[in-house]
């Protein structure tokens, strides 16, 4: 029997609502939500794709790259916890967590004295931004980064600002950036120049939406622009995150990760976002749903229940708040199931 179930997806922060297709009671593939207001029935190839994590979830935990059960590796994982000092362990938080988890690991982090880092693109929490509205109304939107690629349903919002005879200046980090396409004027340079040279241009009426920036001095002159403005994060959850945990720059993560012995990543592929040489680091324990480049390094990896089988919130990037459910059930352990195991 064939079902339709509502969840969100978990592929940027953008928030857009998506159906999950079941055939008696499998997974089998996603469909457009067109009642959803973020993107009112549309879903890019990462959306309509973003069910594989299900598909290819791990089966078994790991210890050493050995397959073993889930109980076994955490007893495992607390043998590492308790040999170092609680100052030589870090834990990853994750724009990946909902709300709630980011709260559970946030509070097992600061019960045992381990220092906790929350990575969000080298971006930060501007507070009030821009909504998606605001920019299919603007005047003129300024764009850095490679939405209309990266972030479609974003994109589809400057695309409709165009069509409401809005100006579209583009940042790129090359010539070959889909949203050039659509833009009046573009540039590759740096973020920095990028602004001052607009800076004649960019009114109370203009919008600026950014996925990246080249340096804090960037969020700086973001954050004191006369206009709103939108960061738009890679993580489903990055601006809920922020309400719970302090992001950090990436100077400030290498900074920590040199000073670290034993790395627990929740639900993160810190490897992926950070260039460091992670070899550095005693053991590295992920509790992840399918495999990363971060797992890929690990010498523990637990199962956590992936996004389809959790039950949540998440918060877009123009601060709303919105839960999910669980569209399947299962028996591997959500990620708070895990803290409360480690806190005996
Ligand atoms: S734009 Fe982002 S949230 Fe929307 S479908 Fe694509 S990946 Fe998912």
């Amino acid at each position: 029997m064939l079902e339709i179930k509502h969840t969100l997806c978990p592929s940027c922060s953008v928030g857009c609502g998506i159906n999950v297709i079941l055939n008696d009671g499998e997974i089998v593939g996603t469909f457009p939500y067109k009642r959803h207001p973020v993107n009112a029935g549309k879903n890019c190839l990462n959306g309509r794709t973003s069910i594989e994590s299900y598909q290819n979830k791990f089966q078994t935990a790991l210890v050493s790259n050995s397959e073993t059960d889930t109980e076994k590796a955490i007893g495992d994982v607390l043998k590492e916890l308790n040999s170092v000092d609680a100052s030589d362990v870090t834990v990853i938080c994750s724009g990946n967590n909902s709300v709630e988890e980011c709260k559970a690991i946030k509070e097992f982090g600061e019960s045992k004295n381990y220092n906790i880092a929350f990575y969000a693109d080298n971006l930060k929490d501007f507070g009030e931004v821009a909504s998606y509205d605001d920019i299919e109304n603007a005047a003129s939107v300024f764009v850095i980064g490679d939405l209309l690629y990266e972030n479609p349903l974003i994109g589809r919002r400057i695309v409709h600002a165009k069509q409401n005879d809005a100006k579209i200046y583009a940042l790129g980090k090359s010539d070959k950036s889909v949203t050039f396409n659509i833009a009046d004027e573009v540039a590759t340079g740096s973020v920095q120049e990028f602004l001052d040279s607009n800076s004649a241009n960019i009114e109370e009426s203009s919008v600026i939406v950014f996925n990246y920036v080249d340096g804090q001095e960037d969020l700086e002159k973001l954050e004191n622009a006369n206009c709103k403005v939108l960061p738009v994060f890679s993580k489903s959850n990055s601006k809920g995150a922020f309400s719970v945990v302090d992001a950090k720059s990436e100077e400030e993560m290498i900074e920590l990760l040199d000073n670290t012995k034993v790395l627990l990543v929740f639900n993160d592929d810190v490897v992926n976002d950070i260039d460091y040489d992670f070899t550095k680091i005693s053991k590295i324990i992920s509790f992840a749903p399918c495999e990363n480049d971060t797992t890929a390094i690990s010498n523990i990896v637990i199962p956590i229940k992936t996004w389809l089988e959790n039950d949540g919130s998440f918060v877009n990037a123009m601060g709303e708040s919105q839960a999910f459910s669980a569209v399947v059930e299962s028996d591997v352990l959500s990620e708070i199931e895990i803290i409360e195991k480690l806190n005996g």
